[in-house]
């Protein structure tokens, strides 16, 4: 198939071949067709999969034929959880298109608001948002929606995740019930299907990845390397492969400033990027890592969401993500769209339960390799994958107890090494990290159990209900 027979039209096709794509990719060859139908679109596609020219493809080819937007209009609006992805999108809607006479913009916290305004004063077809600014403009009547024809919610598990639901009803709330709607999700729980029966019509579902798998085109491989040794190995395997740009995932904020720094006094450049830096910082960081500059970028998950460099070859897992989907999403960062790529996890014999997890819902076992002078003195137990009766202890054979570990529906949090951090009390669902929030809600949350500890709180910390199982992370039928 090539993107020709899509009904795509030529100032949009000259602008993918610019990019040297040739062929769709499947969630593309699916949603293309279907977005220009006016259907409604629900699908389970995870990042890496092309799913953001699965909608900005067929968006930019509905806008260009309508009447264009009027004063502080919007006729498609993008949400997204962090501002990183959603700086992803409006470069993907800026390139794609660019042979097209339609504005865009993307808005998200954390930088000034007026020149958001005045470029939404002027209208644009095509608005990519996080929630939380998004609000704050609506609130300030600087943006209107009675134009708006297309809503993409992208990332809708994260958004949830992050504790966005309030400001996406409210978002919902205001937006012209006859709309078209396009909803994408790496994962489909309980909760994602009740937000979309309230959003979706009718919709076309597709489903790309099995869910919850890992792209196959990623080798992975555990090291089992004790806590304390985690650093000199990571040094080891970078010096030893000579990986000239890694990834590495740390679980907080902390973790990673402490690593970024340790990688740096050895003479191998870091850089950390999470939620407790700035915009400016984060942005140069990215860059940096981009253009070779610095070698490793140390990152937090939520920091992570939306980053898309091109050919990345390496991912290094420093902690294993507490939530199991955060493993499949951290390692969707390499072998993207159908590159090679390699995600190596140094696992501590406390994380083995997390392996585990990991292990069951990818449902398989991950190769192991020792890193050769940092033998793990502790054994790291053998996930059994077999199927347990409900009730039963659901842990790897011979695991000891993890007292760091909550148990699961808790509410609770595995912080090892940082402050506990969100919803202890179940009260506040929201992540910090790169996400946005209206400065009225910033007021109200800082009334919250946590304040004085908010710079304590990582992006990444799940504060999420453990609820997901493989089972559930499907299109709502
Ligand atoms: P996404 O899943 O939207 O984050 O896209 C992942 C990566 O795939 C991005 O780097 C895109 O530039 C790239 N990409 C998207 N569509 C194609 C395609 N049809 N052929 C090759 N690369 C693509």
């Amino acid at each position: 198939m090539s993107f020709t027979s899509l009904g795509l039209s030529a100032p949009i096709l000259k602008a993918v071949a610019n990019k040297g794509y040739e062929t769709p990719s499947p969630i593309q060859a699916q949603a293309i067709p279907a977005v220009l139908e006016g259907k409604d679109v629900m699908a389970a596609a995870q990042t890496g999969t092309g799913k953001t020219a699965g909608f900005t493809l067929p968006l930019l080819e509905l806008l260009s034929k309508g009447e264009r937007a009027r004063a502080k209009q919007v006729r498609a609006l993008v949400l997204t959880p962090t501002r990183e992805l959603a700086a992803q999108i409006a470069e993907s809607v800026t390139t794609y298109g660019k042979y097209l006479p339609l504005r865009s913009a993307v808005v998200f916290g954390g930088v000034g608001i007026g020149p958001q305004i005045s470029q939404i004063n002027r209208g644009v077809d095509i608005l990519v948002a996080t929630p939380g600014r998004l609000l704050d403009l609506y609130n300030q009547r600087a943006v209107s929606f009675s134009q708006l024809e297309v809503l993409v919610l992208d990332e809708a598990d994260r958004m949830l995740d992050m504790g966005f639901i309030h400001d996406i009803k409210k978002i919902l709330a205001v937006l012209p019930a006859k709309r078209q709607n396009l909803m994408f999700s790496a994962t489909f729980s309980d909760e994602i299907r009740t937000l979309a029966k309230g959003l979706v019509n009718n919709p076309v579902e597709i489903s790309v990845t099995p869910r919850n798998t890992t792209a196959n085109t990623v080798e992975q491989l555990i090291c089992p390397v004790d806590k304390t040794q985690k650093s000199a190995a990571l040094v080891q395997l970078i010096k030893q492969h000579d990986w000239q740009q890694v990834l590495v995932f740390s679980r907080t904020k902390h973790g990673a400033n402490r690593l970024a720094k340790s990688l740096d006094a050895k003479g191998i450049t870091a850089a950390a990027i999470h939620g407790n830096k700035s915009q400016g910082a984060r942005t140069k960081a990215l860059a940096n890592f981009k253009s070779g500059e610095v070698r490793v970028l140390v990152a937090t998950d939520i920091a992570a969401r939306g980053l898309d460099i091109d050919q990345l070859p390496q991912v290094v897992n420093f902690d294993l993500p507490n939530v199991p989907e955060d493993y499949v999403h951290r390692i969707g960062r390499t072998g993207r769209a159908g590159a090679a790529g390699k995600a190596i996890s140094l696992v501590s014999s406390e994380e083995s339960k997390l392996l585990a997890d990991i292990e069951r819902l990818i449902g398989k076992t991950l190769p192991r390799t020792e890193v050769a002078g940092f033998e793990s003195t502790h054994k790291l137990p053998e996930t059994d994958l077999t199927p347990k009766r409900h009730g039963q202890n659901r842990g790897p054979r011979n695991a000891k107890p993890n007292a760091s570990r909550p148990a699961r529906n808790s509410g609770g949090h595995n912080r090892n090494d940082d402050k506990p951090q969100g919803n202890r009390d179940g009260q506040s669902k929201r992540r910090s990290g790169s996400a946005d929030k209206p400065s009225t809600e910033s007021q109200s949350h800082n009334k919250s159990p946590y304040q004085g500890k908010s710079e304590h709180r990582d992006g990444n910390a799940p504060s999420r209900r453990r609820t997901r199982r493989p089972s559930a992370a499907q299109p709502a039928k």
